[in-house]
């Protein structure tokens, strides 16, 4: 497929806020209440183009119809019988990323890509086998939110940056992706996370924005050679000075981290692992999620049976830690945690 031409140094208008909206009506020659209409229309109404919105004069609509709001265009769509929703998006240069829609009872999280694959390469996951294109640019995160939005027809309440590509490596677009969250869509920062597998410094960046999100890292293994053999980039990143960048960021913002800890069987889940763990954490206000690994194709791993998993988590419980168990969503559709790699699954 040919890729269209690539997206215009001005950025689009999504992701920009209502002073923004304003100032831009204005430059326009448009009083600066249309501001306020533009911004509704783009973050509740799902305006892909300027000729939608109605409430805008004919000629100015017609001038500006072809003007790119910043929507990227549904490519595919796949629905699991458990209710999650994986979409495929195209972006103006033709590549296509996931974004996960995940409706539980109460809440409707939103699992959003923040780069074009992944250049960490981690062992057991699909985007990393996949290689890596490019950062997103804050507008491409913002519409992944809205797509999902519009696709339940209801508000989403939780945002996970658990999607493809690594966060912290594209951190002002992210950002800014949570300010427009925040600010623009009424998500409160309490219900977003970052997941990150840590990259030196970035942590400690993040901690100076005072944020009240959930920082989650990816922690994986309880020892530095272990975790090497999965993360590639564990090794120019040992586990103590990972854990010492943690320790700053609850220090600065008061918040608690969360450790992923994707439990491989009887690679990683043995009760001496448990023991590395609880030596590690002991002390640190922390919480670990485990994550059953969901297979993928390229490797050979094991998910853990039940009783495995139960076994790993009493043992990490008498070592005095803060445990739970991330639920599986998504599997049949290839979209669960680690298992995107923006490819239609065959019907
Ligand atoms: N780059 C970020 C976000 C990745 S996805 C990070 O590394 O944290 C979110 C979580 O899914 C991470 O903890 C990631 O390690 C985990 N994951 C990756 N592949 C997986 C797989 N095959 N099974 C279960 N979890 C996986």
């Amino acid at each position: 497929m040919p890729s269209l031409p690539s997206a215009p140094s001005q950025p689009p208008l999504l992701g920009r806020s209502q002073a923004e909206l304003m100032h831009w009506v204005e430059q326009q020659g448009q009083p600066a209440y249309r501001g306020r209409q533009l911004h509704q229309w783009l973050y509740q109404k799902g305006a892909r183009s300027l000729e939608e919105i109605t409430v805008f004069p004919k000629q100015w609509r017609a001038e500006l119809a072809t003007l790119n709001l910043g929507r990227s265009e549904l490519y595919h769509r796949a629905a699991s019988p458990d209710g999650t929703v994986k979409f495929l998006l195209k972006l103006q240069d033709g590549q296509i990323i996931e974004t996960v829609g995940i409706p539980t009872e109460k809440r409707l999280t939103v699992c959003v890509s923040s780069q074009v694959g992944c250049p960490m390469a981690c062992d057991f996951c699909a985007t990393g086998k996949g290689g890596f294109s490019r950062n997103l640019a804050t507008h491409e995160i913002v519409d992944q939110v809205l797509t999902v939005q519009e696709d339940f027809q209801q508000r989403v309440s939780h945002i996970v940056f658990m999607g493809m590509g690594e966060p912290l490596l594209n951190l002002e677009a992210v950002l800014a992706a949570i300010g427009c969250f925040n600010q623009d869509l009424g998500i409160g920062q309490r219900s977003m996370t970052i997941s990150t597998v840590g990259i030196p410094g970035q942590i400690r960046r993040l901690a100076a924005q005072q944020l009240q999100i959930t920082l989650a890292v990816s922690l994986h293994a309880s020892n530095q050679a272990l975790r090497e053999r999965l993360i590639p980039s564990a090794r120019h990143y040992p586990i103590a000075a990972l854990l010492e960048e943690c320790r700053d960021y609850v220090g600065q913002t008061g918040r608690r981290v969360t450790f992923e800890y994707i439990v491989l069987s009887e690679l990683n889940d043995g009760p001496e692992h448990a023991a590395e763990l609880g030596q590690l954490l002991r002390g640190f206000q922390s919480h670990i999620n485990l994550i059953p690994y969901n297979p993928i194709q390229e490797v050979e791993f094991k998910r853990p049976n039940r009783q495995r998993l139960q076994a790993f988590m009493q043992a990490l419980k008498e070592q005095h830690l803060a445990v739970s168990v991330r639920q599986t969503r998504g599997l049949d559709r290839d979209a669960a945690c680690g298992q995107l790699r923006a490819s239609v699954l065959p019907q």
